[in-house]
């Protein structure tokens, strides 16, 4: 019997319904204990994320980005870190989602924008700092307002801030996201599509607002060597992004024979584990070169990580090709 009482009886019929309506239409579902257990840990993980909005649980991470041809650092990607009293380090997959379901994303996304606008202003010129929208911010009419505010708080030129969106931005409310777009990048903020390839109708996103920048998603990156086709993929989109003038980033790059293969395709920036693991902001040092013998410690994360493949490179390239943009 799943209830005794007539309220628990209308709530346990109530997650049925709901359950049977997030199948889609025309089905019926029963009440089951492990959708409730679910709901309760959603609903726990919901209230945990507004507390830690409030204490120091929260935090970026930054992860170096590259110019292929010159191997210089060009920026760093901000990604957001929840860590948790009990949980630990929960994933940004599992708890954006939930964010964006209960409302948080817009205080979390605030968050965000000031937090890597800040860091990003104590920087030596001219390195840029990315950050990942959320749909729910791009559709807050007020989104402009916000980032020319950020901006001026931390003192740091809308040029050297880069705000990444996915594709699926663009499906709903799209004219007043492209209005949005349009005044972000006429202040001079660049605006990047993230996980280029993996939604399905990015072409006439390409057509409709002028990106500065797309990244090829980490899927296409793992499989260039694997599979000719992914290889030919890449090297279209690079020519197609790059007949639109348009850069193109590389994720997830793992390998020197990845490096190496982009490179050789024309691919302008590289980011992923080979060059760089997201890290903290104290432990960035800025460095494109450091010498090979730098002590192992100091390659944990940050643009020290990468330090050695670069100076590998560097002796492979006539005299003068790496550099730091400072
Ligand atoms: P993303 O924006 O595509 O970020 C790249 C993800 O790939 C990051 O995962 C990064 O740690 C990971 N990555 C980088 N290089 C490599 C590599 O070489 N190999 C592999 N396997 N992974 C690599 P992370 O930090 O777990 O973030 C996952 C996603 O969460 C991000 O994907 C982004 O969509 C979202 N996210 C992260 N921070 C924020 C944020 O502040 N706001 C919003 N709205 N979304 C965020
Ligand atoms: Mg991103
Ligand atoms: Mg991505």
């Amino acid at each position: 019997m799943d209830a005794t009482e007539q309220a628990e009886l209308l709530h346990k019929a109530d997650l049925a319904l709901y359950q049977a309506k997030a199948a889609g239409r025309g089905t019926f579902s029963f009440f089951d204990e492990a959708t409730e257990a679910q709901l309760k840990e959603r609903r726990q993980l919901a209230a945990d994320l507004q507390a830690a909005l409030d204490t120091e649980q929260l935090s970026l991470h930054y992860q170096p980005l590259y110019d292929s041809s010159s191997c210089s650092l060009t920026g760093y990607e901000a990604l957001l870190r929840w860590n948790h009293p009990v949980r630990g380090n929960v994933p940004p997959m599992d708890f954006i989602p939930l964010a964006e379901e209960t409302g948080l994303i817009e205080p979390l996304g605030l968050w965000v924008l000031r937090r890597a606008c800040a860091d990003g202003a104590s920087w030596p010129e001219p390195l840029t700092v990315a950050i990942n929208l959320s749909p729910a911010q791009l559709v807050n009419a007020n989104l402009v307002g916000l980032v020319r505010q950020a901006l001026a708080d931390a003192g740091l030129p809308a040029r050297r801030l880069e705000l990444e969106i996915t594709e699926s931005m663009l499906m709903s409310n799209t004219e007043q996201v492209l209005s949005q777009l349009h005044q972000l990048s006429a202040m001079g903020v660049s605006i990047a599509m993230d996980d280029f390839g993996t939604g399905y109708s990015s072409l006439a996103y390409l057509w409709r607002f002028p990106f500065d920048k797309v990244k090829i998603d980490r899927a296409f990156t793992q499989n260039l060597e694997s599979d000719p086709k992914v290889n030919l993929i890449v090297r279209s989109i690079i020519s197609l992004a790059h007949s639109l003038n348009i850069r193109v980033n590389a994720e997830g790059v793992e390998t020197s024979q990845q490096m190496a293969t982009l490179q050789k395709q024309g691919c302008d920036e590289l980011q992923g584990y080979l060059l760089g693991r997201p890290g903290p902001v104290a432990g960035l040092t800025h460095n494109s070169q450091v010498p090979p013998s730098e002590s192992p410690s100091r390659r944990q994360h940050g643009a020290s990580a990468h330090d050695s493949i670069f100076a590998e490179l560097s002796a492979m390239q006539p005299p003068g090709v790496l550099s730091t943009q400072r």
